[in-house]
């Protein structure tokens, strides 16, 4: 293991107890922590107490958007802390940093300081069940310059926060989601399929489009004909016709999630078949309601899957399995948890222990 420098702090906070830890709420005492500049490259890489940064108030990030991050988790299972494919995270978050004109980080590095932090912070890891170590890790550029062009100053960091089950009870919840028919969320040739800030900033007000009609996500439609269907809130989807899985084919504007893939890999060794298409709004009214998608399932990492119930575009409705949690989903369900909480084989070598 790589031996990082490590700035200890006095004294370790308070760990949440008993109140409900939500989603991001709740902060680690420690963060990894790397610079850099033209001139050094990323250097600096260190564990470091969580505190405030300081920045200019010139910093590029904050004018002209140059800001990436990645999503992960670490789960406690009967033997120590474990983390879900991490080298997927630093691979996709360097195909975003290369989309916007921003250094590569070292993938390597990157991920024996995530160990190394995690395991310093052990003792963060809830145990109760479906609770879990989010980790986010995020670059961003901190060069003072308000002249439009790449920034020659960047920061690394990965903060860790711990979260609450996303199912309470561990049941599923189904939602219910509502097409978007007048915003997109990006555009084939833009910055859709990474994992860049500005992605968010431009979903927010769909969002509570949506909310405020009394639906939970929002359905994402292609940018250019706005025809076809591209992913759901910040997940991907899903259609389930019986023994098949379903999911839009990436394409450039949808996000290539790694629950989506880890899905599809997992989804057949179940026996299920996949399949990665162009699927319409049109045809999944026309499927729903003849019965042959028979659930729709959002993917990603904070909810692994989430079944959906309900779906309206324009004026019509269309109800996904009597507003009912299918098989298919929980079965699913099922098999992806058990693997990253340890209590089923991981044959597919996705998680990574960093702590005995
Ligand atoms: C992060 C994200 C996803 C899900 O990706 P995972 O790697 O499965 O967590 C899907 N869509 C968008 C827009 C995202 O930002």
């Amino acid at each position: 293991m790589t031996d990082f420098k490590i700035e200890k702090r006095e004294q370790l906070k308070e760990k949440p107890k008993g109140e409900a830890l939500g989603f991001g709420r709740f902060f680690t005492d420690y963060m990894f922590s790397m610079d850099y500049t033209e001139d050094k490259g990323w250097h600096d890489a260190s564990i470091v107490p969580y505190q405030n940064i300081e920045m200019s108030p010139a910093s590029q990030s904050i004018h002209y958007g140059q800001s990436v991050f990645e999503g992960l988790k670490a789960y406690r299972t009967a033997e120590g802390v474990q983390l879900f494919r991490p080298d997927q995270n630093f691979k996709r978050i360097n195909q975003s940093l290369a989309r916007l004109d921003m250094p590569q980080i070292d993938e390597a590095l990157a991920l024996e300081g995530l160990k190394e932090l995690v395991n310093l912070e052990a003792d963060w890891v809830p145990t109760e069940p479906g609770q879990s170590l989010y980790i986010r890790p995020f670059v961003f550029a901190t060069e003072p310059f308000l002249g439009v062009r790449p920034a020659n100053q960047y920061k690394f960091l990965i903060i860790l926060s711990p979260v609450g089950a996303y199912y309470g009870d561990g049941q599923l919840q189904p939602t219910k989601i509502y097409v978007e028919d007048e915003y997109v969320r990006a555009v084939r040739g833009g910055v859709g399929f990474a994992k860049v800030a500005g992605n968010y900033a431009a979903s927010l007000l769909a969002q509570s489009k949506a909310a405020k009609l009394g639906y939970d996500q929002v359905l994402w439609l292609d940018g250019v004909e706005q025809k076809y269907v591209e992913e759901v809130g910040s997940m991907n989807i899903f259609f389930v016709y019986g023994n098949k899985l379903v999911t839009p084919a990436l394409n450039g504007s949808i996000l290539p999630g790694i629950t989506r893939q880890s899905i599809l890999e997992l989804g057949q060794s179940l026996g299920y078949e996949v399949e990665e298409r162009k699927i319409s709004v049109d045809e999944v009214f026309d499927d729903a309601k003849s019965g042959k998608i028979t659930e729709i399932f959002g993917s990603g990492t904070a909810v692994v899957v989430s079944p959906v119930g309900e779906i309206k575009y324009k004026e019509e409705v269309a109800v996904i399995n009597e507003y009912q949690t299918g098989d298919v989903t929980n079965k699913l369900y099922t098999a992806y948890t058990a693997i990253q909480n340890g209590t089923a084989e991981d044959k597919f070598g996705w998680t990574v222990k960093v702590s005995e």
